[in-house]
């Protein structure tokens, strides 16, 4: 019976490029929609750039551009990324439509209809100086519990206490630097504590079959025991300067991006239902009776668990069937790490010509469905890829092909032979169902074990043959040719078992083997008698280690950019004689320069060049990470004053946080003749302005 299925992932953010973290997601989600496609499904399969908030808005304001041309850049980048790695959407869209918006006013207006949307002010950090209020993730201040210096407003890195901004001791803005103010602003809700939200959810949640087990137990964590009300409004709401949707009965107020993310959902199918002609309160009304899927990261379940199936149910749509949870990429072992060259972005994995398919085979291999973490270790990747897509799979085609090309031209066996071939493989044909149910339960390892098991029966099967015997005697040739023509369509049968993982390389299969696209049904015949095939080529390449090993290379942030950028003064220019562009007063303004005074200076474990110096600068205290360690002696250093960029965004490296930068004078390349730090004549005090 043929299904009805929408199928989405979650919207990667317009503010940053696709990296192999993300890939698993939607690796995961592309092989699943296949496998329906291939089974007859009508299943649709969309996506969208996920384009509003703060950090957009900030980061166009920094390149000179406005968002709608940041987040039309990020589109083309994006789908040029996704396209590269055959992840196959019906539709990418972005959530700046006017259907998103649409569908966020409507799921607004119908929440504030019944009650559900709330108003109360807020105190909330505001930059006087950028004069807006400030994200949680724009304030940096000292961790409440600990004490340790620049932490988040969200949450301490040192000690892993979570707070409210609000609870951070010298807290400063991350943009401008300035001390924020507390002020009040009124801010929406949507009223996640109402007994009608815990009702529904605490039922959605016992209901079988709309969660993974993991997620089942997070969700009961974060709901509480019966009786309990854990939950808490969720402010949906921003001021102004904001890049997203302002409300409709609110000037100057926004929808929080948050809101409207997976609204964004029903903004890209509505945009493929114009297109196609599809009917969008068939898999979106109320009692929708198709089925509706969400892949998503661990990490945003309690977006699409809790908030989602609450505003869906309580305005009037249809609920989710599911929501799947992947776990996070690590790359041999650990985080992925710029410093390591494990932080690999899609767009440098295909520019180092590697083939992406490799990847789509190997995340595959260790998905299995749960919200457990995988991990991609280089050296199994190389040797798994080469030992099971080479050595076992292609390699069946490979030896079969030479022979019925060159003594059979081109032609299998003119005979019926379909009960001969299940005698002598058995299983393969059969195993078809089986396959088909652990791709559509998410467990792809133990799809890919079962195949390549098959792989490894046909192997044996021509190891006891031998074909390359059997093409040595004349009386041999009706046996080698009906070998021939069973590994064939063994080889066939596995490329419709694989094919979900690895389209494209399908593709090729079908061109050799001169036949249509491979549909899940097709395993249930054999190749017609004296089918002709093509000539064959080389279906994949090994990988060879070295391409691993220079795309980890390309992908490494070196440690000396790393310390020439944050630490020496002004970017050295190419002779003394040549000067950078004329400036007029109001850009040297913008500089801070401050007189500080050296109150502590360290050697840094593990860096070559860099010496930690904490600065006073009358009052307040800076840590700034210095390259010139090739140049003085921490203990030298202690108690003297210089000069110091104190309004310079603060940087994360490495070693910690680096709030600033001293000034020092040096020759073109830095090293020939040394490094000097500036010093004020005695008199100056810390924390004086330098103009
Ligand atoms: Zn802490």
């Amino acid at each position: 019976m043929s299904r009805k299925i929408l199928v989405t992932s979650a919207l990667p953010y317009a503010n940053g490029a696709i990296h192999l973290g993300h890939l698993v997601g939607y690796m995961q989600t592309d092989i699943w929609v296949r496998l329906q496609k291939m089974r007859g499904h009508e299943c649709w399969y969309i996506c969208a750039d996920d384009t509003h908030g703060t950090p957009i808005m900030l980061r166009a304001e920094k390149e000179g551009i406005t968002p709608e041309q940041l987040i039309d850049r990020m589109h083309i980048e994006h789908s040029r990324d996704f396209a590269g790695f055959h992840v196959a959407f019906d539709n990418y869209y972005t959530t700046h439509s006017e259907e998103t918006r649409r569908f966020a006013e409507d799921i607004y207006t119908k929440l504030k209809a019944v009650g559900l949307i709330d108003v109360r002010p807020i105190e909330q950090h505001f930059d006087p100086v950028k004069q807006m209020f400030l994200p949680d993730r724009f304030i940096k201040g000292e961790c409440p519990k600990c004490g340790a210096k620049d932490q988040y407003g969200d949450s301490c890195e040192a000690c892993g206490a979570a707070y409210a901004p609000t609870d951070l001791k010298d807290p400063y803005s991350a943009i401008s630097g300035a001390k924020p103010e507390l002020r009040s602003s009124e801010h929406y809700f949507f009223k996640l504590s109402d007994p009608r939200c815990q009702a529904f959810l605490r039922q959605w949640t016992s209901e079988p079959g709309h969660l993974q087990i993991e997620a089942t137990h997070k969700l009961q964590e974060w709901l509480g025991t019966p009786g309990e009300n854990k939950l808490t409004d969720w402010d949906i709401s921003r001021d102004a300067p904001y890049f997203g949707f302002e409300i409709p009965d609110a000037p100057g107020k926004y929808f929080y991006v948050w809101l409207d993310a997976p609204i964004g959902y029903m903004g890209s199918f509505q945009n493929l239902c114009a297109k196609k002609g599809l009917n969008f309160n068939e898999f979106w009304g109320k009692d929708a009776k198709t089925e509706l899927y969400h892949f998503i990261g661990k990490d945003i379940l309690y977006f699409h668990a809790l908030f989602w199936p609450a505003e869906l149910e309580h305005a009037g749509y249809r609920t989710p069937t599911q929501v799947f949870a992947h776990g996070f990429l690590t790359v041999d072992g650990a985080k992925m790490s710029k410093s390591r060259g494990t932080f690999i972005t899609a767009e440098s994995y295909l520019a180092q010509g590697l083939n992406p398919e490799w990847l789509r085979y190997y995340f595959a291999a260790k998905l299995n469905g749960s919200m457990e973490d995988i991990d991609l270790n280089l050296d199994d990747f190389v040797s798994r890829v080469n030992s099971d897509l080479i050595g076992k799979y292609i390699n069946i085609a490979s030896r079969a092909a030479g022979f019925i090309e060159k003594k059979f031209g081109g032609e299998l066996l003119n005979s019926h032979f379909i009960q001969e071939f299940y005698a002598d493989l058995p299983g393969i044909a059969e195993a078809a169902d089986e396959i088909a149910a652990h791709y559509e339960s998410r467990d792809y390892a133990r799809a890919l074990r079962r195949i390549m098991a098959l792989a490894d029966q046909v192997n044996q099967y021509v190891d006891k043959h031998q074909p390359w015997q059997l093409a040595k005697s004349i009386e041999h040739r009706e046996l080698l040719h009906y070998v021939c023509t069973v590994l064939i369509n063994a080889f066939r049968l596995l490329t419709i078992y694989l094919k979900p993982v690895l389209p494209k390389l399908a593709q090729r299969a079908e061109e050799f083997l001169n036949i249509a696209p491979l549909a899940w049904a097709d395993a249930g015949h054999i190749l017609p008698p004296a089918h002709r095939i093509s000539a064959y080529e080389h279906l994949m390449q090994r990988i060879d280690p070295e391409q691993i090993a220079a795309l980890v290379a390309a992908n490494r942030d070196t440690l000396a950019a790393t310390e020439q950028t944050t630490a020496v003064a002004a970017p050295p220019v190419k002779t003394a004689t040549e000067f950078a562009p004329t400036i007029g007063i109001d850009d040297f303004s913008k500089i801070d320069l401050r007189i500080a005074r050296i109150s502590d200076a360290q050697h840094v474990e593990g860096a070559e060049k860099l010496i930690r110096l904490t600065l006073d600068l009358g009052g307040e205290t800076r840590q700034v990470f210095a390259g010139i360690k090739s140049a003085y002696d921490p203990a030298q250093l202690v108690g003297r004053l210089t000069v110091m960029v104190a309004n310079l965004a603060p940087r994360k490296m490495k070693f910690g946080l680096s709030e600033g930068m001293v000034l020092a004078a040096s020759d073109t390349d830095g090293q020939t003749s040394g490094l000097f730090l500036l010093s004020p004549d005695s008199g100056a005090q810390p924390g004086m302005r330098v103009k």
